[in-house]
């Protein structure tokens, strides 16, 4: 039987192409730019394996050129070029990608960022442009050839002079119409707003012609306007430079630069992985609270990067809710991305990058509490309740995970300590954690509950906020010592205590079920206590629920 080939409608193919695969027009400039920064890559690579190149990296660069009044864009680059089959094979047909195939035959492996692999990114200029016209050069030949198209209806290749191997890209920006404006991606400011974007990491200057108001020389007030060629790009990522010869001033720089937030971070995290996965990422626990953290406006997420190249704003999957406060940017040469590069194909690569990342951020966390402790405090008092909401949120799944970092306001000391602290200098006889609920410390602190511990020499927490109670009773205990209510009906050292409250009960019975009657039976019980020292009388639970808790329940709509 023959097997015959599929025939595709190339216009429409194209159309789709151009219209669907990508959510955000602008971003025809950072497939161009990536192209470019491809071909030089190859003529450095080239370099290495042949003695008669030399790679003198400040002949290599790339320039963006608008002309307005022409309506033009033009890229060039001083990278590898084309020859006229490159041309035909590589822009004549949708899906073939020479820079996929330049992998494959060098088998380049580590090392070399080479950005190009699905041979659809170049027909995005036609979002922006009606007519895209490259000029190339290729290494090593003397002839140029130039390939023109207007989209669907096909192109041409047609020889033309050329002095310098590499290549030159002309658009044809698209006219205003009442609903798209094209103008923009002619104006400077726009691209270099959107060449900081995308493309800020390129490791190769991206070049542009930029008009700046200066003061006329020997002049106070007298200004002029001096075209300058800048590059725009910063080309080094801060993440792919050595952490050593990184200040903290270089990392809140970043921070500020990125508008992570407007405050300054309380810390960053820096991590380089090589190792199965490998990724570099900075992370950074933001000093002040969002305006918007709790509320459903604020969207979680890092910035990702493949190579270099931005691909997401917000990646929510590489943060736990209860890190969600985390800011940064991971960036991997081993995501696999979909065709239009904006998403990922499958997260197995993300899950494991994500589950190390939690992994930094807590070990860092931990760090803070044995080194910089009061910074930890001042950290707990902004992002804490995020945290016991992770205790508490799906069915307790992270308390183990989490339970080191939470903090408590302690009778002792007067301050937040950890459950570690706690435990660590509990008296012997003590067999439990002992909280008391509050709307305040103030007011804990004159609960009659509290005293007969508080006599003990016992240590208290005390939880002012909702959550506190609930995040407790999902972890149940802490290094095996179980939390206790100070207003539960058992505090577990009633033993030592008189026991004689029997006949003192009988005694007084005709008082208590008068006192029950005239509290109109809204509690169960009035009973004999030996647990009070200044106060003649306390309410006290000896159910699940906590007075506290009892009252927030209430308070929740059905
Ligand atoms: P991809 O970059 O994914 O391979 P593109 O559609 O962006 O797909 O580009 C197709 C191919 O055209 C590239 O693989 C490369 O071989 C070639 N190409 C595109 N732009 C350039 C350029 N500026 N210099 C040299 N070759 C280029
Ligand atoms: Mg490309």
């Amino acid at each position: 039987m023959e097997t015959k080939q599929f025939k595709a409608e190339s216009k429409r193919l194209l159309d789709m192409m151009i219209n669907s695969i990508y959510t955000h027009r602008e971003i025809f400039l950072r497939e161009l730019l990536s192209n470019a920064s491809d071909a030089i890559d190859k003529i450095y690579y080239k370099a290495l394996t042949d003695d008669t190149l030399t790679f003198n990296q400040d002949s290599y660069y790339i320039k963006v050129t608008a002309d307005k009044d022409n309506r033009l864009l033009i890229i060039t680059d001083t990278g590898i070029g084309m020859t006229k089959e490159d041309l035909e094979n590589n822009l004549g047909t949708i899906a073939k990608s020479g820079s996929l195939a330049f992998k494959k035959e060098n088998e380049l492996k580590d090392g070399y960022d080479i950005i190009g692999q699905f041979g659809v990114g170049f027909y995005s200029a036609f979002m922006v442009a009606d007519e895209v016209s490259v000029i190339s050069k290729a290494l090593g030949s003397d002839e140029a050839f130039k390939w023109e198209s207007k989209g669907a209806d096909g192109y041409t290749i047609t020889p033309c002079e050329k002095d310098s191997v590499g290549t030159e890209i002309t658009l044809k920006i698209k006219e205003n119409s009442e609903d798209e404006n094209y103008d923009e991606y002619l104006e400077e400011y726009r691209l270099k707003s959107i060449i900081k974007k995308y493309s800020d990491f390129i490791r190769y200057p991206i070049k542009m012609d930029v008009t700046e108001r200066k003061l006329k020389e020997g002049s106070e007030n007298d200004f002029e306007e001096v075209v300058e060629e800048q590059t725009i790009n910063s080309m080094v990522p801060i993440w792919r430079k050595n952490k050593k010869d990184l200040t903290t001033e270089d990392y809140e720089h970043f921070y500020s630069e990125k508008r992570y937030g407007f405050d300054k971070p309380l810390k960053h995290i820096h991590i380089s992985v090589d190792g199965a996965i490998r990724y570099n990422a900075i992370l950074y626990i933001p000093e002040n609270i969002p305006f918007d953290y709790y509320t459903q406006e604020y969207e979680k997420g890092l910035e990702l990067y493949s190579n270099g190249v931005l691909i997401m704003n917000k990646c929510a999957d590489l943060l736990p809710d209860y890190f969600s406060f985390v800011k940064g940017m991971v960036d991997s040469e081993d995501l696999s991305l979909n065709i239009s590069r904006e998403m990922l194909q499958h997260d197995r690569q993300l899950k494991l990058i994500a589950k190390n990342i939690n992994k930094k951020i807590k070990s860092e966390l931990l760090s803070i509490i044995k080194n910089e402790r009061e910074k930890y405090e001042e950290f707990f008092k902004a992002f804490g309740r995020q945290l016991k909401y992770g205790v508490y949120s799906d069915y307790g799944s992270h308390k183990e995970e989490l339970q080191d970092l939470l903090m408590f306001y302690s009778s002792k000391e007067k301050k937040l300590v950890t459950l570690d602290e706690y435990v660590s200098r509990m008296p012997e006889d003590q067999k439990y954690i002992y909280y008391a609920t509050g709307e305040s410390n103030e007011r804990i602190d004159k609960l009659p509950q509290t005293e007969l511990v508080a006599d003990k020499g016992y240590e208290i927490l005390y939880f002012t906020d909702e959550i506190d109670e609930f995040a407790i009773r999902m972890l149940m205990s802490y290094k095996e010592k179980e939390f206790k209510s100070v207003s539960s009906g058992d505090l577990g050292f009633e033993a030592d205590e008189n026991q004689d409250t029997a006949a003192e009960q009988q005694d007084n019975k005709e008082l208590f079920d008068f006192m029950k009657n005239v509290l109109n039976n809204k509690v169960k019980d009035v009973k004999v206590s030996k647990r009070l020292k200044t106060h003649p009388v306390c309410l006290s639970t000896d159910g699940a629920v906590s007075i506290e808790m009892e009252k927030i329940l209430n308070a929740m709509p059905n």
